[in-house]
């Protein structure tokens, strides 16, 4: 009788655990299904992230043009290397910071940056005047499209929109520029594009030269600082 009782206590104990496990049991798989829902937009943005190698590439970039001049809290710097004028400057350009125009084709770039002395002090009013071939690679040498000239603020800060310049033969992406402080010596240089296969084979090509590209939503964003003689 004794044993019956304990047998019986028993059984109901199995009872009692099998119904259980047999509940629990499908609520242990909802969780896990549900567990890889919640799981796969965190790895989803987890790959977002990593797709950030481009970011990676771009502040590469930046860093292989962190060579603007004065930068850093510098109080002296060379001037800016002078390169050949070439064959297509006309004088007298109208006085304008953009050189855009309706219609013009081609990626819209906005250069900002300032003139400084050899002191990286700021020269105020100094004379940059850009002239550059149009996104075909070809200037206007009866008008005065794509060329215009400007004036830094009190600041030496300037600020150039356009187009980025084509290719033409012999010749990779550039800018043309001449600067000049107040009463001072005037330089003239060209402005280059990092991560352009043509600079390679360029003879004027100068790294010295290469303006801080950033891409924004609105075209190409550059950056460069000149160095001009003040006397
Ligand atoms: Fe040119």
């Amino acid at each position: 009788m004794y044993r019956k009782t304990i047998f019986s206590i028993l059984m109901a104990i199995c009872v009692v655990v099998f119904a259980a496990c047999t509940t629990a049991t499908p609520t242990t798989v909802a969780s896990s299904d549900s567990n890889p829902v919640v799981t796969v937009p965190t790895a989803a943005s987890v790959s977002e992230t990593s797709t950030l190698s481009p970011t990676a590439e771009i502040s590469s970039n930046d860093s292989s043009s962190t060579n603007l001049a004065c930068g850093n809290g510098s109080t002296s710097a060379s001037t800016t290397l002078e390169v050949t004028e070439g064959p297509y400057f006309t004088a007298n350009s109208p006085e304008r910071a953009s050189l855009l125009e309706d219609g013009m084709p081609g990626t819209k770039l906005v250069v900002t940056g300032y003139v400084y002395d050899t002191h990286c002090q700021p020269v105020a009013n100094a004379l940059l005047d850009f002239w550059q071939a149009d996104a075909n690679g070809v200037y206007d040498n009866s008008g005065y499209t794509l060329r215009g000239h400007q004036f830094t603020d009190a600041n030496g800060f300037y600020t150039l929109t356009t187009v980025v310049p084509g290719l033409y033969t012999g010749r990779t992406e550039h800018i043309h520029v001449k600067v000049q402080a107040p009463n001072s010596k005037l330089i003239t240089s060209q402005l280059f594009f990092p991560g352009i296969t043509e600079n390679d084979g360029d003879r004027i090509f100068d790294q010295s030269l290469l303006l801080s590209i950033q891409q924004t939503s609105d075209g190409l964003q550059g950056e460069f600082n000149f160095v001009v003689p003040t006397s």
